[in-house]
């Protein structure tokens, strides 16, 4: 009666829900597996199976499913202000949350711009970038330059700001032309080459550019620290301050994406924080709403601010969605930025990680991995001679083995949410490397 119940939810879906990133033919062989309810780092499904979220369900839960913190305040919020539009009027969970986001950049970015999701985001800097150089009597500065394998994201301008060809390929001939230079990516390093070498020849490309056309360039988009959705390349801190120098130098503006690895991720509340410096834009979404509510922003500089106030009303950012400054979403920010303070979360994350690289010793170590490497609560391995079909074969087998986790082509990696208990660490890296055995196997058969 119950896995009745499963497979009808299953076919109703494949039905009517476009699922995302997802070729829906590969569901006649995929596991499509329909969600009951969520408590903790699990998900329940209507059979009763559960599944360790080891990816945070897609990089956006931090403290768990259900969370009775974030829950509590959601609920005494929706009892208050759901919603009202934040032209012409404003409200205390968007004005709390952009105070203390200010305050956790030591007010360097000190202007918080709300939007929904990730991808509007990027749009907004790139935009706002744009429209203060011209405000600035600079319109000549048009271009924008991302880094090879980067994401940012895939509404059209965001889009144009990625580089990855599976996503981008097919829709070329809609994106504005963008500079793409070397990925600081660690694992290029030649022999005898360290992390930091590969960071200061990746700084040495971003310098040609701009000498060459750093007039006609408004800004350079970076995602600091880890290039996530290509696989997890890690970079050696040292890239983001020679970045920072050469846009200094250069008169072009440092955009953040720490849309992914903000939020505790990588080890410090944002990346950059590991470099010492601070960029014009900073974007977040994802963990901001611990995961509950469809939330994103950017952080700007005063000068930025100041780029845009004026009498002239062309000379504004006129630039809205609907829902901006949602009270909702801001206030599951607010219990979300309660739970770290409270928690002492970045604290407790270094022995959550030291127990879970201790657990994955044995993976690192495989004979068909490589690159083992790991930031902050992101690791990530590679497997060697994977094949085609790695991923969702490893997803499949997962799924089998209680175990939410999606490898991204041949790299497994986990970003799971920060309250993982010790029994649940041991448990997910046994898994990790069962399913991954598992995996190697059923190719061969
Ligand atoms: C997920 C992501 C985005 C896009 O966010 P969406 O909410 O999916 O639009 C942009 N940049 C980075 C680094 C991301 O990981």
């Amino acid at each position: 009666m119950e896995s009745n119940l499963q497979s009808d939810w299953v076919a109703r879906s494949l039905r009517s829900v476009w699922h995302p990133c997802t070729q829906m033919q590969h569901h006649e062989t995929v596991p499509l597996i329909p969600v009951k309810h969520g408590r903790g780092a699990w998900l329940y499904d209507h059979e009763g199976r559960r599944y360790l979220d080891a990816i945070s369900s897609w990089w956006v839960n931090l403290f768990g499913h259900a969370n009775p913190r974030i829950n509590a305040a959601l609920k005494e919020q929706l009892d208050t202000l759901e919603h009202a539009m934040l032209a012409g009027f404003t409200h205390e969970p968007v004005i709390e949350l952009s105070e203390r986001l200010a305050a956790l950049t030591g007010h360097k970015l000190g202007h918080a711009f709300y939007a929904s999701d990730g991808a509007s985001a990027v749009e907004i800097a790139l935009k706002m970038s744009f429209h203060s150089w011209r405000n600035k009597g600079r319109s000549g500065k048009q271009e924008f330059v991302c880094l090879k394998g980067s994401y940012h994201g895939e509404t059209i301008g965001a889009l144009a700001v990625t580089d990855v060809a599976l996503f981008k390929d097919a829709y070329g001939p809609l994106l504005r032309a963008t500079q793409t230079v070397m990925s600081p990516d660690a694992r290029q390093a030649a022999e005898g080459e360290t992390a930091q070498d590969v960071a200061r020849r990746a700084a040495a490309d971003v310098e040609r550019l701009f000498n060459e056309r750093g007039d006609k360039i408004a800004a350079i988009i970076i995602e600091p620290l880890v290039q996530c959705a290509t696989g997890m390349a890690m970079h050696d801190p040292i890239y983001l301050q020679l970045v920072r120098a050469l846009c200094d130098q250069h008169s072009v503006h440092l955009i953040l994406d720490e849309i992914a690895v903000g939020c505790g991720r990588t080890g410090t509340f944002f990346a950059c924080e590991q470099a010492g410096i601070w960029p014009d834009f900073l974007c977040l979404s994802k963990g901001i709403s611990g995961g509950y509510l469809p939330l994103s922003l950017v952080l700007s500089r005063d000068e930025i601010y100041q780029a845009f106030y004026s009498a002239d009303v062309t000379r504004g950012f006129l630039h809205s969605h609907s829902y901006t400054g949602n009270p909702l979403a801001c206030r599951a920010a607010l219990a979300t930025l309660d739970i770290f303070e409270q928690d002492n979360v970045l604290e407790a994350n270094k022995l959550r990680a030291a127990r879970l690289t201790k657990a994955l010793e044995p993976l690192a170590n495989h004979a068909r991995i490589k690159n083992a490497r790991k930031q902050g609560m992101i690791w990530a391995f590679d497997a060697i001679d994977a094949g085609p079909t790695f991923s969702r074969r490893y997803f499949a087998e997962a799924t089998r083995q209680e175990l939410l986790l999606r490898p991204i082509g041949p790299t497994i990696y986990l970003m799971p949410p920060y309250i993982l208990d010790d029994g649940e660490i041991d448990g997910l890296a046994a898994r990790t490397l069962s399913v991954f055995e598992a995996t190697l196997a059923g190719a061969e058969a």
